[in-house]
Order: C-alpha cells, then structure tokens, then sequence
C-alpha cells in the first residue's frame, strides 16, 4: 500500500472513530453503540480504532478490547466486505442450512469461518437469527435474508463476486413475514396509540399499578415473575444519586426458535413503546431503553420512526399528555450477539457498554439496576399486555386463561408443521391442540421454551402450556418422526458451549465437556459409561453455575435420555468406555504437512 493510501485509510478510520464519538457522546455507557458504529463503517475495529476509542472514552485498552472479544458480532480481525453468517439452529438445520452453505462456499471458493484471500468475502454461522419460520436464512453485512433455496444460493453467490451493493440486491431476499397464524385478545386489538396513556394518566399512577396487579400479569420471558411485584420494589427503591428510575424493553429475543417479538416490534410496536410509557407512570422513571438483539437491526429505523412520531404526539418527552413531572424518553439499544445478554443482569452490563455477564444477586434490578438506579426490566410481550391492561382493565385480563396465568401467550411454532409461524393462545391450551392448530403430523417431539425448555415426547402432549404447567418464553419446535432426536439434543448442546459467556469455570468448561461427550456418541465412540459422565456434568453445572445458561445446558440431552433413550442407544455400538481422545485422527494434520499416509505414520492400538 502506498504511503498516500495509508495516510488516506488512517485519516477515514480516525474519522469513523470520532463521527462514532460525536454520535453517541463521550460516554463509556455508550461503548458498544459506539463499537458498533464505528464498526459500521469500517467493516471491523482495527487496533488504531480501539486505541483511539479507549484514550477518548478514558477507559483502559484492555476493557475496550474485553468489550470488543465478548460480542459475536464484533470483530477485531479483518472480514469479508461480505459477511454471511448462517443460522443454524436446529430447525434450520433441518431445513438443509448446511447444505447451502456449503454451495455458497464452493461457488465463492472459500472456506466456512476465513475470509477470502482478496479480502471480498467471508461465510460462517451464527446461532438462531429468530427466523425459524422463514428459513433458511442468513445475515449479509447484519441484515436479514429469509428463504434461502439453492436459486437463491446462486444468485447470492453472484452479487458478491459481482462486489454488487447490498442496496442494489432484489428487495424479495429481505422480505420477512410475519406469519400471524392465530390471533387473540393482543394480535386482534386496534388501540390506537396514547388511548392507554390517556386513560392511564386520568386514573393516576396507584390505580395503573392496581389494575396491572388485578390482572395478576405475570412475565412473559420466562420466568413469570409479577410485573406488579416488579414495579411495586422499583417505585419503592431509593434513587441514590438521583439519577431516575429506568425501563427497559427486553427485546433481546435470542431463544433458538423464538421470535414472536420480531412480529410484536413489527406490527404493534406503539403497544410496546405505551407500555414502556405506562411502566415508567406507574414507578416514576424518567429514562428507557429498548435493548434491541442485533440480529433484529433491520428493524431499527421502523422503531425510530414510531419513537419519533410519538414524541410529536406528545407521547413521549417533557410533560406527557399535558401532566406535569410526567417525563420519560426512550432509546434503542442495539445488541451485537451475545445470547446472555438475554439475562437482565447481564443485558444491564451491556446497556452499561461493558461484557455482558450476568451479575450477582441480590441485588435485583429492580433496586439496584442501571447505572446504580432501580430498572424495572420487562419482556416485550409483557408490555405489549400492559398496555392492554391500562385501557380495558385487570379483571377483563385475569378472566383469560387460567388463574396461576392469566391472559395469552404467544408460541413462535417452527418445524415440522404445515404452518410454521405466530399463534396467540389464552394461557392453559395443551400441547395436542397447537399441534392441531398449525398442522403438525405424526409428532415425535416437541421443543417447549428453546433451548433452555423441555423436550416432550407424545406421552405430554396433554400439557397445558401455563406456568404451573409447562411454562414457556414462547418458542416451541415440531419434530416429526423422520428426525433424529439425539441430533436436536446435540445442536443445544453445542448452542450452549458457544454462548457461554466464560465468566464461571463450571459452566465454561462443562459446556465444552458436555458438547464432547455429545460429539464422541455421534461419532459412535461412546459408550454407557459416558451417559454417566453426562449425569455427572449435569450435577455440576446445576449446582455450581452462575446463571440459568449453566443450570439449564444439560436439560435437552437428560430430556433426550428420558423420552428418546433409543436414539442413544443406536450410538453406542461398544459397551466398552472409549477415550474420547481420538490420537490418530489428531496426527492427520502432521500427516499432511509432512506427506506420509503409510501405516508407519498412524497410530494403532498394537503399538500404543
Ligand atoms: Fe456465564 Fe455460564 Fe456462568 Fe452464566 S453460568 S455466568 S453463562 S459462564
């Protein structure tokens, strides 16, 4: 490069560096928009970049670079000026993801994670993008592209080595549907935007909390905690510097198989926004966050423009709707791929612009959040509800589903099934009729709540999806009976190895183990003596974990065990332990180096 080039190329990168800064503010809260920003323009955050970003924000190299290292979707070495990163969840997977990645490659003449010599393009996967029931689909440069086909594939292929710009690409391949396949009380409801508040506002702030209260809402992440409860402690917390309460928007939907708010921030984002607007009446908090996953970043100018139209209508700002104090203000926080951030504790990390490792509690946050500051953190589903609430009241609510879980419940159903897509059900339908609602046919299994759920077999297809039942963030997944259930366990194993965020020895290293033991069966090495080991690690993780990633890892392979026991056992053709550790296959690299293949330069057990 000459030196004019080099000069020219440091010059844009300073300028990234600072137009990021100017953007977001010097403040290290702000590290990760900032990160991302900068990353926008300049494809990924060379070391002059961190440098330069880390002096600013007066932080230490290390902990910019600690940021940069946590987030999948940063990137300290260079990539493709393409970047394609396939999904491969398992229902992708079964859509035939790896397949045409792999045509993908061989029609760029790449290999899967490098980047091609001239620097143009490189391919990988990622974990679930939350399009399950439009794929196979990928990311380009970060945005969406549903319905992959090998057409598709070979069209893909050739804008790419045509250096063709993503804005120039067929509108078609960005198209996401939203699959509403069943709608009720929310997916039906035609508020229109500020009819909520306004009621909210004439009933005051005690009343809104009652009314959410009567509903006896519970959180639709998850974990069904009160949202009243929740409110009430926030309210009740103490602002120590007087820096507000806060509300954040859980829309870090990264669950494999989820995406019910995908169509939720589509379609009814002004429900969401209200309810973020109500939540901040009832508790008192000034300041909110939507914290957005970054695979959803193509939704981000639609969220802006609502945010912006109703700062207009006076639904948002300084004095909302005329009552004085009534201040709250809301911004979208972008992720960058980190599947944790999912946990509050740790999506507050990240809104702080740090890793997002899950903090310890107590304290909770809805005393000790943001900042330091009470935060109230809520599904977007859970608001979209609220909003609900505060026009038509609690007790309309709490007469919907059943009376430990009140209202409905969005499933996001992907599979095998004739309609994959969103279905709004009151909380109690069983598992049977979803199945029946979206045409499933001749059901092995069912993935209930991602990864981190269960895995029923036809024997609980009687189970009523409820919190005191079968409880569920809303992903559920259809497995007919040409599916290897053992190969399903096995992609949620290797999904948590990956997202382990690395903070707890236990779940770093036992995630790893457990993926191996999973690994060695597949490749019909194992034996029942690694079933033992399984249930060793599982001991382990749950008992020793930080967080529910940890606890939760083991929970698809001991569900596999329990129902689908025969799909193991096809793996274990020696009753004999097996090392895991295969030495002859670890020599093949040597072997090629050194161009020996004779039997002299394979290990063999004779010789051992
Ligand atoms: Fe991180 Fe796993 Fe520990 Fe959770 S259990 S904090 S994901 S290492």
């Amino acid at each position: 490069m000459s030196q004019l080039a080099r000069t020219c190329a440091i010059t844009d990168l300073d300028q990234a560096v600072d137009d990021a800064l100017a953007r977001h503010g010097a403040d290290p809260s702000r590290l990760l928009q900032i990160l991302i920003a900068t990353q926008e323009r300049l494809d990924w955050l060379p070391p002059r970049a961190v440098t330069r970003l880390a002096a600013a924000l007066g932080l230490s190299r290390a902990r910019v670079e600690g940021v940069v290292g946590f987030y999948s979707f940063l990137y300290s070495r260079p990539v493709g000026r393409y970047r394609v990163l396939f999904a491969d969840n398992i229902v992708e997977e079964m859509q035939g993801a790896p397949a045409l990645m792999r045509r993908l490659c061989e029609r760029l003449w790449i290999e899967p994670g490098k980047v091609s010599e001239d620097g143009l393009v490189s391919v990988d996967a990622t974990s679930c993008i939350g399009m399950g029931d439009q794929g196979p689909s990928a990311l380009v440069n970060g945005v969406t592209i549903t319905g992959l086909d090998e057409k598709r594939i070979d069209a893909l292929a050739e804008l790419i080595r045509d250096q063709i710009s993503l804005e120039s690409w067929p509108r078609q391949f960005f198209s996401v549907a939203d699959n509403i396949r069943r709608r009720d009380i929310l997916l039906n409801d035609r508020l229109a935007p500020g009819e909520a508040l306004r009621r909210a506002v004439a009933m005051g702030a005690d009343a809104l909390l009652a009314q959410v209260k009567a509903a006896n809402l519970r959180g639709r992440g998850g974990a069904g905690f009160a949202t009243a409860q929740k409110w009430t402690s926030c309210k009740e917390a103490p602002t120590p510097d007087g820096g507000g309460r806060v509300i954040v928007c859980n829309a870090d939907e990264g669950e494999p198989g989820t995406f019910k708010d995908r169509v939720l921030l589509t379609r009814f984002a002004d429900h969401v926004f209200e309810g973020m607007t109500l939540a901040a009446l009832a508790t008192g908090a000034s300041k909110g966050f939507l914290y957005l996953r970054g695979e959803y970043r193509y939704l981000r100018d639609h969220l802006e423009e609502v945010l912006a139209r109703r700062r207009e209508s006076g639904l948002l700002g300084r004095g909302i709707l005329g009552a004085a104090g009534f201040d709250f203000d809301i911004d979208i926080h972008l992720g960058a791929g980190a599947y944790i951030c999912g946990e509050e504790t740790a999506l507050i990390e990240s809104l702080e612009g740090k890793r997002g490792t899950p903090r310890i509690r107590p304290p909770f946050p809805a005393t000790r959040g943001y900042l330091g500051r009470p935060t109230s953190v809520n599904n977007v589903e859970t608001l979209a509800l609220v909003t609900m609430i505060a026009a038509r009241g609690g007790e309309w609510f709490a007469q919907i589903g059943t009376k430990l879980s009140t209202g409905t419940k969005l499933l996001s159903v992907s599979g095998d099934c004739a309609a994959p897509g969103v279905y709004e059900f009151p909380f109690g339908v069983t598992i049977a009729e979803v199945l029946d609602a979206c045409g499933a046919l001749d059901t092995q299994g069912v993935q209930l709540g991602g990864a981190a759920g269960m895995t029923l077999a036809p024997h609980e297809f009687r189970r009523r999806v409820a919190f005191e039942d079968a409880p569920t963030a809303g992903a559920l997944m259809v497995f007919d009976r040409s599916r290897d259930m053992f190969a399903v366990a096995r992609n949620f194993v290797h999904f948590f190895a990956h997202e382990s965020c690395g903070f707890c020895t236990p779940c770093r290293v036992g995630t790893a183990l457990l993926r191996d033991c999973l690994d060695k069966l597949q490749d019909r090495h194992g034996s029942p003596l690694d079933l033992v080991e399984i249930d060793r690690l599982d001991r382990l993780l749950q008992t020793t974990s930080h967080c529910g990633l940890g606890q939760a890892a083991a929970n698809p392979v001991l569900d596999g065990l329990r129902n689908f026991r025969a799909a193991y056992d096809a793996r274990m053709p020696n009753q004999e332990f097996q090392p895991a550790f295969n030495l002859d296959a670890a020599l093949a690299r040597a072997r090629q180096l050194t161009g020996r293949d004779d039997a002299s330069a394979h290990f063999s057990e004779r010789r051992s």
